[in-house]
């Protein structure tokens, strides 16, 4: 328990200016175990929507980084994980999908010293689920079924947002993450397989939102993906 005495949550941000206020005032107050500290990296690649503003009103205490063109996910990840001085990395996404009150049960495997990885389910239980959107969580399914079919994992949900892990984890599969967009999902679970780690996963809430609400990730991402886990899994 001692080992692990702050935590670094990582945020990508893009064109989020509804949802990015309320998501960090939550990240702020997140509960975490007695005696941990946080360190919160909003990394915003290159919003047009007024996000910027928002950001630039955030108080000091915030680590912040500002892409100059739009890159996506993945690469906004890499610019804010070169920052990390946490013992543990959280994801967290700059909507309202997922919710930070589930830190500690997160967290919690790996506290125990029994995970190094753990991924957020939104397929195994845990809390309320917005019903929405078939076709997106059969896609999603399939990508994880996939997935675990090259890497022997029984994942239930490896496109979750929240990927929880050690400096250890971050150290090792850094120098080698290549995905700038959603590939990220499918190639971090491949490097973690890869590498060994221990793996674990818990039920979460999630609370979807439509494409009008702001959501970016589309059935084009779902073909790419297909692919990422290909070429991440044969290939480097
Ligand atoms: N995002 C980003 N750059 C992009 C697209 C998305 O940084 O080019 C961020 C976005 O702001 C959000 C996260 O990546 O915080 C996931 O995006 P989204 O919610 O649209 O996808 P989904 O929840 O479907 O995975
Ligand atoms: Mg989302």
């Amino acid at each position: 328990m001692k080992k692990f005495k702050k935590v670094s949550i990582v945020i990508p941000i893009y064109n989020e200016k509804d949802t990015l206020k309320d998501l960090v005032k939550a990240v702020q107050s997140a509960p975490l175990p007695k005696g941990m500290s946080r360190e919160i990296i909003l990394v915003d690649d290159y919003s047009l929507d007024g996000t910027r503003d928002i950001l630039k009103k955030l108080k000091k205490k915030y680590k912040i980084f500002y892409h100059r063109k739009n890159k996506g996910k993945g690469a906004a990840l890499r610019t804010g994980f070169k920052k990390v001085t946490g013992d543990i990395v959280i994801i967290q996404d700059a909507d309202l999908e997922y919710d930070p009150k589930e830190y500690m049960k997160l967290l919690d495997p790996i506290l125990e010293n029994k995970a190094d990885v753990v991924y957020g389910s939104r397929f195994s239980g845990g809390g309320p689920h917005r019903v929405l959107l078939f076709w997106h969580s059969w896609g999603n399914r399939f990508l994880t079924t996939v997935s675990n079919m090259f890497t022997n994992l029984n994942l239930t949900d490896m496109e979750t947002c929240y990927k929880v892990f050690t400096r250890e984890v971050l150290k090792k599969v850094l120098p080698d993450l290549k995905s700038d967009r959603f590939g990220f999902e499918p190639e971090f679970t491949a490097r973690i397989a890869k590498a060994r780690f221990r793996i674990f996963e818990i039920g979460i809430s999630y609370y979807g939102r439509t494409y009008d609400e702001g959501k970016k990730i589309s059935w084009k991402d779902g073909v790419a993906a297909f692919w990422h886990i290909i070429r991440f899994n044969l290939f480097k």
